[in-house]
């Protein structure tokens, strides 16, 4: 048979430990510094590692809301957590193993890419690393990757916190965001209805380095072995009101269809966006109430417990800082969907908007490349739209127009706020050649191309060259 695409599972790959039979390994620990090194194989888990790194006392730099992706491909693009003062989680780790083919030398090899090793930098000024982090899948199959920890001596070490404010004024978000990002980690939901912000916020304090409760994670129900025999990736599908697969399954596929069905209700019946702001607000107080809360009993950052099905946008977004100025801009760019889903007639978006902060880097293929500003601050902005469930309803071609069309005006003015899509999610759902204010499926190749002429040419050289 003609084969074009393979699908490596690396769930069961392990190379590490004495017997190489272990998928995590704790290399150094500097207590001094509190910092520490830990090598993971590609296929594990998030929260698997998570879990490892909490029995360890020790913890991510930056973590992604779930715990539900693998380490492979967390660091093949630039998925990033919520914390303020560090990168995207590739930039957290500082070598790569790579399983890559080349006729020069011999075939198949590994090859291993550590960000300390100078001897590795490129003729044109580049450290592999750059590339290594944020592969896009492109350099090979990687095996193993060295993420840099912190130390989290006990279980109170990891302070949570969630605050609720209505705003309606840019002033008035610019007032309690200078506030919010005084903490290390900061993630937000806002619903542009009503102008209710959610934030969750975490500290690593070293105020509990010598006193607290001995840190010991939940169990997990499945670790990464477990997901892959039961063809199980990804997160538990999310209820509304009850969980996907329980007894009341037939209820929550009704929910399930009123809630993509409300996106489009305005104009056709008398409840018009009441029905989307509903599902929004629910959603919120999901969050608030049932995933962070046990999230914060379990003193952990990994809230997302289960995830609906839904169309995914995100972008980066450079801020001239995280003070007033920074802020205000954050608060515009919001404003565009603000905008639209309260117009009549329009696409009401069902569930909550998410925001993060993270600092630049130098990974070349990210959104936050900015290696000549190392400070830099960037917004990511998270959209999410729900298309109905089956499999006649998956393909993009046949999200409905409305739907389609939201997309492209938010990501017309977000791309031209000098915004860079997230790799891991769906963009281009215009095409910059076609007709003012055209909608098209995501991943137009105009659109694509015109991504490419917006990065930095000498990276995206060198990458291609490398
Ligand atoms: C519910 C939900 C919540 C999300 N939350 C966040 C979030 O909080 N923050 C964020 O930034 N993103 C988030 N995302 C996006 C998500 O993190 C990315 O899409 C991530 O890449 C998915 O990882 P995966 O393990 O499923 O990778 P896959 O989809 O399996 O792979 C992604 C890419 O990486 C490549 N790859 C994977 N493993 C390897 C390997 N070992 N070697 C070489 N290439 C490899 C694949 O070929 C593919 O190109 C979320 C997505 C969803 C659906």
């Amino acid at each position: 048979k003609d084969v074009e695409t393979y699908v490596i599972d690396m769930s069961f790959y392990t190379d590490l430990g004495e017997d190489g039979n272990d998928r995590m390994e704790i290399l150094s620990i500097d207590e001094e510094n509190k910092k520490a090194k830990v090598r993971v194989n590609a296929g594990t888990r998030e929260d698997e590692f998570d879990t490892f790194l909490a029995e360890n006392n020790l913890a991510l730099q930056t973590v992604t809301a779930g715990g539900i992706f693998s380490m492979g491909g967390m660091t093949s693009n630039d998925v990033h957590g919520g914390s303020i003062r560090c990168g995207i989680f590739a930039e957290t780790c500082s070598e790569f193993t790579f399983v890559t083919y080349d006729q020069n030398k011999g075939g198949v090899h590994e090859v291993s890419i550590n960000s300390s090793n100078s001897d590795l930098e490129t003729a044109d000024g580049f450290h592999p690393i750059q590339f290594a982090r944020v592969n896009l899948g492109c350099l090979g199959i990687v095996t193993s990757i060295v993420v840099d920890c912190d130390l989290r001596p006990h279980q109170e070490s990891l302070q949570g916190r969630m605050a609720f404010v209505h705003v309606t004024l840019e002033q008035e978000f610019c007032y309690a965001f200078q506030d919010f990002c005084k903490h290390q980690r900061m993630e937000c939901f806002y619903d542009p209805y009503k102008g209710g912000f959610l934030p969750l916020m975490w500290d690593l304090v070293d105020e509990f380095d010598t006193l607290g409760t001995k840190n010991d994670p939940p169990a997990l129900t499945l670790d990464t072995e477990d997901h892959a025999i039961k063809q199980f990736y990804g997160a538990p599908l999310q209820g509304i009101f009850f969980r996907k697969g329980g007894p009341l399954d037939f209820i929550e596929s009704l929910a399930e269809g009123s809630m993509a069905g409300s996106q489009y209700l305005e104009g056709t019946y008398r409840v018009g966006k009441k029905g989307a702001e509903f599902f929004v607000k629910t959603a919120m107080s999901n969050i608030a109430t049932s995933q962070v809360a046990a999230a914060f009993t379990a003193y952990s950052e990994a809230w997302l417990q289960d995830a609906a099905r839904c169309v995914f946008m995100s972008y980066f977004v450079k801020l001239p800082n995280l003070e007033e100025e920074g802020l205000a801009k954050t608060y515009q760019l919001l404003q565009v969907v603000t905008k639209l889903v309260n117009e009549p007639k329009n696409f009401h978006i069902a569930g909550p908007m998410e925001f993060r902060f993270v600092k630049g880097g130098t990974s070349a293929n990210a959104g936050t490349y900015c290696p000549d500003d190392p400070d830099a601050t960037f917004v990511n902005l998270d959209l999410i739209a729900f298309t109905s469930a089956g499999e006649g309803n998956k393909d993009p071609v046949r999200y409905p127009k409305k739907l389609l069309q939201f997309m492209a005006d938010v990501e017309r003015e977000w791309f031209g706020a000098g915004g860079l899509p997230h790799q891991g999610k769906m963009y281009g759902f215009y095409d910059p050649q076609g007709a003012e204010g055209n909608c098209c499926p995501p991943f137009n190749a105009n659109f694509v191309q015109e991504v490419r002429s917006q990065r930095d040419q000498s990276a995206l050289t060198a990458f291609n060259t490398f």
